[in-house]
C-alpha cells in the first residue's frame, strides 16, 4: 500500500507530478470500504461534495493515468461503464462476481488465479500489472421473476444487497 511519499516517488518515476488532486483522489480510494468501487462521475460528485473543484475531464484524465500505473485498477461492472478501485497488493488482491441484472458485485479472493497469471506472464518476460477474472451471473431471484424481460432495469437483487450491507456509501444505482 502506497503512502504519501510513496506515491509521489511513483509518480515521480514515471514522469508525472505529485499534485494535490492526485493525492486526494487516491487518499478517497484509500479510505474506500472494501468492496467499494467509484465509477468517473460518482469520484467528481464526491469531490464536488468536498468542495473540490475538479472538472469531469481532470477527474477523468486522473483515473487513467493512476490505472497505467497499477495504483487503481478498473472494474467492468455493468457495460460500457468503468468503475475504479485500488489495485491492492497480492494479500488482498481479489475478484469479482458481477450480476448482469443489478450490476452489484460481490469480491472473492483465490490465489491460484494471481499465482496462474504470474506464471504467464513470467514466461514471456512481462512484469503483471494487474489481474482480474469477472465472473458474470444471475441469481435464481431474478430468474423466478422473469428475468430478463420482466424485471424493472434497476431491481437489485436482495443477495447482491446482503453482501455490501452496512455500507451506506454504496452507489446502487450506477447509470
Ligand atoms: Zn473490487
Ligand atoms: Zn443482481
Amino acid at each position: 500500500m502506497y503512502s504519501d511519499n510513496s506515491l509521489r516517488a511513483e509518480l515521480n518515476a514515471k514522469g508525472y507530478r505529485q499534485t494535490p488532486q492526485r493525492q486526494l483522489i487516491f487518499q478517497i480510494f484509500q479510505n474506500l470500504p472494501a468492496g467499494n468501487h467509484l465509477s468517473a462521475e460518482k469520484l467528481y460528485l464526491l469531490l464536488l461534495k468536498r468542495g473540490e473543484g475538479m472538472s469531469l475531464s481532470t477527474v477523468y484524465r486522473t483515473l487513467k493515468i493512476m490505472t497505467q500505473m497499477g495504483i487503481l485498477r478498473e472494474v467492468e461492472l455493468a457495460q460500457a461503464h468503468k468503475h475504479h478501485e485500488l489495485n491492492t497488493t497480492s494479500s488482498s488482491h481479489h475478484h469479482h462476481i458481477v450480476c448482469v441484472q443489478c450490476h452489484q458485485a460481490i469480491e472473492f479472493m483465490n490465489n491460484s488465479i494471481i499465482e496462474q497469471g504470474l506464471r504467464q506472464v513470467h514466461k514471456v518476460g512481462l512484469q503483471l500489472i494487474d489481474c482480474q477474472l469477472t465472473l458474470h451471473v444471475i441469481c435464481p431471484e431474478a430468474m423466478h421473476k422473469g428475468w430478463p424481460q420482466s424485471v424493472p432495469i434497476h431491481w437489485v437483487c436482495s443477495r447482491f444487497l446482503k453482501a455490501n450491507q452496512g455500507d451506506d456509501s454504496l452507489p446502487l444505482q450506477l447509470y
